[in-house]
């Protein structure tokens, strides 16, 4: 299959926004990504627009850039954070404790209690060992219990990994309640760029029958955690964050009629993805067959080093050539000496035949799990650098 795509700038930005971004970029050894702060600000405030009520939670492991954290900690952002490392980061910035959420469900008793040391109040959990394990590390503190979903719909589903069934959901919740801990309510993930808006309708009707089960039980659950999910253009066209803000109130109110619980948001790849451009270089363009076959572009920048996201073609970055004229397939290959380094190669990209060796490629919406998602030193490449666009 050959794919249709073209890239076209007007989808991402202007072209004098480009220069920006181009002009900063020169001089720079390539691979690196460049991250522009005011395209972080303008999500956050997009977000903030379409989902009023609701407090937004920046799930740091999207890009955990100091100047990224501090920005959006000055707008008011709460935290998501995974480990005890990510608590380090944040806190490190002046950051109280009371914004952060520690998120992830797989937990060591010793990185509870180090989350609990440093102020953090907030857990989420999905099974009763983990709510044991909360209840003698982290007195009475705040949970939810992440609830799970299948990521139908979603480019890079979280599956069945995380969260529980709404039946076990319950029960943990109800022994966190006898554990002296403080059920605050439900949590879900329908799947990071999830492209339907009615998967959040489900996991809001399954959150119901928590709720529900949990008030007979006279616990009175008050809080969802909506999650992330929230995508990025990449090459596809998506709804405007309005439209996702709007169909997710509607459902609220459908499923919990006047009763609407405080609600909580936690984008991550939303958050920070279109602020990246990754710059790359064509190091080899070669073809395997006299006479034919598809070209194969080698980059200096692979899966290895920060594309881990094209594991199975799953996200498919824009990528852009600035040189014109007739179009061609190629695979897209990453530098290292692993035959897994391959990029694109199912859905082949459309790009210029006049690209040559050396040339600079430039990678779009690259500035969600890509920096910190390399290897370390893999073949003796060094890591992808990240600058903040200074204009
Ligand atoms: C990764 C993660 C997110 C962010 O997901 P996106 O799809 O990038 O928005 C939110 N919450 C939790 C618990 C996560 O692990």
């Amino acid at each position: 299959m050959i794919s249709e795509y073209e890239f076209e700038m007007e989808n991402y930005m202007s072209f004098e926004e480009f220069d920006k971004f181009k002009k900063f970029g020169m001089g720079k050894q390539t691979p690196f990504i460049m991250i522009d702060l005011d395209i972080v600000a303008r999500k956050y405030d997009d977000l903030r627009n379409a989902l009023p009520q609701s407090d937004v939670y920046y799930a740091v492991k999207a890009n955990p850039e100091v100047e990224v954290l501090k920005l959006l900690a000055e707008k008011g952002s709460y935290f998501d954070v995974a480990t005890i490392y990510e608590i380090d980061l944040v806190l490190g910035l002046g950051i109280d404790p009371s914004r952060i959420s520690l998120g992830n469900t797989i937990k060591k008793a010793s990185d509870i209690a180090y989350a609990y040391s440093k102020g953090v109040r907030l857990f989420v959990t999905d099974c009763e060992s983990d709510a044991r394990k909360i209840a003698e590390n982290a007195p009475g503190s705040q949970v939810f219990c992440r609830i799970l979903s299948e990521g139908i719909g979603a480019s890079w589903p979280l599956s069945r990994k995380f969260g529980c069934y709404p039946d076990m959901a319950l029960e943990v919740l109800t022994l966190a309640h006898q554990l002296g801990l403080k059920p605050r309510g439900v949590s879900f993930h329908v799947g990071s760029q999830q492209y339907y808006i009615s998967q959040w309708r489900e996991a809001l009707w399954d959150t119901k029958s928590v709720f529900d089960g949990a008030y007979e039980r006279g616990i009175k659950l008050d809080l969802v955690n909506i999650g992330g999910g929230f995508p990025v253009r990449y090459n596809h066209p998506i709804p405007e964050t309005v439209a996702y803000g709007a169909e997710i109130m509607e459902y609220m109110a459908e499923v919990f009629g006047n009763d609407i619980p405080q609600t909580i948001v936690e984008p991550g790849r939303y958050m920070t993805g279109d602020s990246g451009i990754l710059a790359a270089e064509v190091v080899q363009i070669s073809q395997k067959e006299v006479g034919g076959g598809r070209s194969w572009m080698y980059l200096d920048v692979g899966k290895f080093g920060g594309m881990i996201e094209t594991l199975d073609e799953c996200i498919r970055y824009p990528i852009y050539s600035e040189r014109t004229g007739k179009m061609l397939p190629y695979t897209i290959a990453g530098p290292t000496c692993d035959s897994v380094d391959v990029m694109y190669e199912k859905v082949p990209y459309m790009l210029p035949e006049a690209i040559e060796e050396g040339d600079r490629i430039y990678f779009f919406s690259a500035g969600s799990y890509t920096s910190t998602y390399c290897s370390v030193y893999f073949n003796g490449f060094p890591p992808l650098r990240t600058y903040i666009l200074q204009k």
